[in-house]
């Protein structure tokens, strides 16, 4: 789906510059981005050899809230290529292994 009018409002979306995912719509009202959605997407757990796990911070989310990596799968991607693809972009770093646990379709 792709946003023209924010779900929220009702207010007709401009587009904002959003990093590595290009211009996105953005509703300035309420201060939102409405990326197009996809039914697809992934939660990365990011771990390294100390089994240490990874927990980010976004500038949207609310002050004490950490994540795991996630990202909607884009066309033509499958997911490990996103998982890998959101891993670079939202922690800077590159996959040695990525190994999908789990798959489910949202219909
Ligand atoms: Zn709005």
């Amino acid at each position: 789906m792709h946003y023209t009018y924010c779900p929220n409002c009702g207010k007709k979306l401009t587009t904002i510059l959003a990093g590595d995912d290009g211009m996105v719509p953005y509703c300035a009202k309420c201060n939102k981005r409405w990326f197009d959605s996809f039914q697809s997407c992934v939660i990365v757990l990011v771990y390294n050899e100390f089994d240490e796990i990874v927990l980010s911070k976004q500038w949207y989310f609310p002050d004490d809230y950490t994540s795991l990596t996630s990202g909607f799968i884009t066309p033509g991607e499958n997911a490990e290529e996103c998982a890998i693809r959101e891993v670079k972009e939202e922690l800077g770093l590159n996959v040695v292994r990525a190994q999908q646990l789990i798959t489910t379709d949202i219909y």
